[in-house]
């Protein structure tokens, strides 16, 4: 689908008219005109956020941002705050039919772009800031830091609520908060399954993680966990924000029930955004798919957690750029100007499955008058990371659908299909995902095994190769400091039965 963002006040029929006749997409155009002066920035910023919200972005989904003349504050929020969507900037030209032509020019020379490939593997990208490349290099030297420009932007931000991002509109399906008095106990069970919240809930459920362990910072919690969701790659089938709120669900959920382990609320802060970071900007591959990329190990100077590296790099970059600022209140500051990097670096860097193994030796050979917290506070995010097999069967069986259709991507990166385009259509007019026309969360068990049947095999696979020895030796070490260690294995034991007895049918 092409989404429109037009900022000008001249000729809006006639724009609207042209732009309709390109029409490349059996999805039709999404087309929205702005204002360029009242409260242009914040406008802008939320109608993005609204593409992210109503319509799953698709893998070839183009946004054009067109534009009477140059601004440097939107280029500003694009490369820093929007970078991993496929934004183009165009600029309305009095000649006629400049405009239009110039976006069909970068339609068609972007047509053949298998944008998954791009981003994995491409040290080039000039329109947008799609590939891996472009987030490492433009984020450690690339982009001057200007001040003037930071303290505006971060005014915006802070100024966005939630309720601003809902569409009354009744084209737009309704999108609705939950109640904020079941807030509580949806984030403090381990029955809870993300695949049945929609985008706006999970954003809602992310910041209210986040402020319940630092208290009076909504405001502040609410920009972090947008611009956290932003740097997620929406066409992800698992590694995306469900992804990440999941895992912070469980970080917040295992360091609640862990009796004395954490107190300082610094490290709290810390635990939490890692988790919540701890995968943004994934590019839906793996490292083993990346070090086919001689140039980015040459430019990047190691062989070692490529993917992971990029991560913490992503979280750094989103975290300074929020801190320096005089725009915020001393209490609220504090939420990050404490952030311990350092622990952030090693928590991430755990998250590394090709480390498994050394992991599940130090466990092995844990001892228990250790009183260092830092190997805990590892194995927390990594048991967080892994921990879908450890949810009732049902959530379970419903992450076992995304990772095989993560799985089936990886397979586009490695065979000759490389330069085919990757194409969507199985979505609905707003590119959610569907399955007779119910959403993941709706799906039962059954329907997760009719829809990939590989499920059954693949979760005892990474039971029996990863999650069964980790699981049952952290309960069998920590039993006595966290007593909810026991629910996760019993779950897991039950769920392996389960799959076993459906592959033997
Ligand atoms: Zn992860």
């Amino acid at each position: 689908m092409n989404h429109y963002i037009v900022v000008t006040e001249k000729n809006r029929i006639n724009i609207e008219s042209e732009l309709l006749g390109i029409n490349n997409d059996k999805r039709g155009s999404n087309i929205v005109f702005l204002d360029p002066h009242h409260g242009l920035l914040r406008n802008f910023t939320i109608k993005l956020y609204q593409i992210r919200l109503y319509y799953t972005q698709c893998i070839n989904d183009n946004i054009f941002i067109l534009l009477d003349q140059e601004n440097k504050e939107i280029s500003y929020i694009i490369a820093q705050i929007f970078m991993l969507m496929n934004i183009h900037v165009v600029y309305l030209n009095e000649k006629k039919n400049y405009t239009i032509n110039k976006i069909r020019q970068l339609l068609s020379n972007d047509i053949k772009t298998n944008r998954l490939f791009h981003r994995s593997y491409s040290t080039e990208c000039d329109s947008n800031y799609y590939s891996v490349f472009k987030h490492i290099f433009s984020i450690s030297s690339g982009l001057k830091k200007e001040s003037d420009m930071e303290s505006v932007i971060k005014k915006t931000l802070l100024s966005i609520t939630l309720q601003d991002l809902i569409v009354f509109d009744d084209f737009f399906p309704k999108l609705r908060l939950l109640n904020k008095r079941s807030l509580d106990s949806i984030v403090n069970d381990w029955a809870f399954n993300c695949n049945t919240y929609n985008k706006l809930q999970l954003l809602q459920l992310g910041i209210y993680i986040l402020s319940k362990n630092a208290q009076n910072t909504q405001q502040y919690a609410t920009a972090l966990v947008l611009v956290s969701e932003a740097h997620y790659h929406q066409d992800n089938k698992f590694h995306n924000f469900y992804h990440a709120i999941d895992v912070l669900q469980a970080t917040h959920y295992l360091f609640s029930t862990w009796d004395n382990l954490v107190t300082d609320k610094n490290i709290k802060m810390t635990l939490l955004i890692s988790a919540l970071l701890h995968d943004s900007a994934h590019t839906g591959s793996n490292n083993n798919l990346l070090l086919q990329n001689k140039n980015l190990i040459k430019e990047f100077g190691s062989e070692d957690s490529i993917l992971e590296t990029l991560h913490f790099k992503i979280l750094t970059h989103i975290i300074k750029c929020m801190v320096n600022t005089t725009n915020y209140k001393k209490d609220e500051l504090n939420l990050l100007e404490n952030f311990n990097f350092d622990v952030s670096e090693e928590l991430i860097l755990a998250t590394d499955m090709k480390k498994h193994d050394a992991f599940l030796q130090k466990l092995k050979n844990y001892d228990l008058s250790n009183k260092e917290s830092l190997f805990k506070y590892k194995m927390i995010i990594k048991a967080a990371d892994i921990s879908n097999v450890t949810r009732p069967l049902e959530a379970s069986a419903q992450w076992g659908v995304r990772i095989s259709q993560e799985f089936m991507t990886y397979n586009l990166l490695t065979t000759e299909k490389k330069n085919d385009q990757l194409i969507c259509d199985d979505v609905d007019k707003f590119g959610n995902k569907t399955y007779d026309k119910r959403t993941l969360g709706e799906l039962t068990v059954k329907d997760c095994i009719n829809l990939e049947p590989g499920v059954c095999k693949s979760q005892i696979f990474f039971i029996e190769v990863f999650a069964k020895e980790f699981f049952t030796l952290l309960r069998d070490k920590f039993i006595n400091e966290n007593a909810s260690l026991k629910q996760l294995v019993v779950n897991l034991d039950d769920n392996y039965s389960f799959w076993e007895k459906r592959a033997s049918e």
